[in-house]
């Protein structure tokens, strides 16, 4: 049995389990409060909170889990990360007041006061840089900390910005940039059972492939057999498009590649200026490495 200790709510938990979904690991819960699940054959999930899942793995408990890099980089523990899975980006930062007079770690006065929610990361950042500050740790809410006096400075996750601008606080740095990772404890120094080993391989592969295919689409479409060279530059796909006959397709030959899905609407624009008809582009479920 592999164990796997998963988020148990919240974004990261939904993004966590669609991935598990596509790669054929449903959630088998008996009950929506279940703290265990199947996940078919031989992959169990344990849910618990995605603070407490770096813990999970370094304690053995579980012999896998996903959670956020900047929780895990928190916990202190040594995990080894076999997968970033995309989702779930954000930064850590150091952010002051509007008006304040700190324009970089350094220009913090000594003494500075500095509320986090992550005081293990926050102590280490200012401690590898020999800059003397006091952390002030907290549970949640950091941004009102420098408005009530609590402290000079917060260190907080940030997505998007608006939350800081909001309560009008300014990034100073970032301590370290952030996504969900599938984590495991180190190979050396545990002594792993082969048939975990294996297992744990499959895990990786069958996410990974989810997760290479997310970039990707499958691209069909009738071409003039005369344009193939100018089509295969167009269509460079892993080995070359694959090019098939069409019964009846007179001067016309099929071609299908995998494409990037960014850009397609170009590939598509330039596929008809060789004369590309009948295009059809699909999603892919897995992509195998
Ligand atoms: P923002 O998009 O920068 O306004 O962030 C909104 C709030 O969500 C902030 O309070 C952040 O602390 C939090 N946040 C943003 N991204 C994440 C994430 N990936 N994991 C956990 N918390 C996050």
């Amino acid at each position: 049995m592999l164990k796997i200790a998963l988020p148990n709510k919240g974004r990261l938990a939904e993004e966590t389990r669609d991935l598990f979904e596509q790669a054929g690991l449903e959630v088998r819960a008996v009950s929506d409060r279940a703290l265990t699940a199947s996940l078919g054959g031989e992959f169990q999930a344990l849910f618990v909170r995605a603070q407490d899942v770096a813990e999970f793995v370094a304690d053995g408990a579980a012999d896998a889990g996903i959670t956020g890099r900047d929780l895990v980089a928190e916990s202190g523990r040594e995990l080894c990360e076999l997968l970033d899975l995309g989702f779930g980006r954000c930064r850590l930062v150091l952010a002051a007041r509007e008006e304040s007079a700190v324009s970089s770690p350094a220009t913090i006065a000594p003494g500075g006061r500095v509320a986090t929610v992550f005081p293990g990361v926050t102590r280490r950042y200012f401690a590898d840089r020999g800059i003397p500050v006091t952390i002030v740790p907290m549970s949640g809410a950091v941004e009102i900390a420098p408005h009530l006096g609590i402290a000079d400075l917060v260190v907080d996750l940030t997505s998007t910005g608006s939350t800081l601008r909001t309560n009008g606080l300014r990034e100073v740095a970032t301590l370290l940039e952030s996504s969900a990772r599938l984590v495991a404890a180190p190979a050396a120094g545990t002594a792993r059972a082969p048939e975990v080993t294996r297992a744990l391989a499959e895990l990786v592969a069958a996410l990974d492939s989810v997760l290479r295919a997310r970039g990707q689409r499958y691209l069909m479409a009738n071409v003039p057999r005369d344009r193939l060279a100018e089509v295969k530059r167009i269509l460079p796909g892993i080995n070359g498009p694959t090019v098939i006959d069409i019964l009846n397709g007179g001067t016309l030959v099929a071609v299908h590649a995998v494409v990037p899905a960014e850009g397609i609407y170009r590939t598509i624009a330039e596929l008809k200026a060789e004369g590309g008809q009948g295009i059809l582009v699909t999603r892919i479920e897995r992509l195998m490495a």
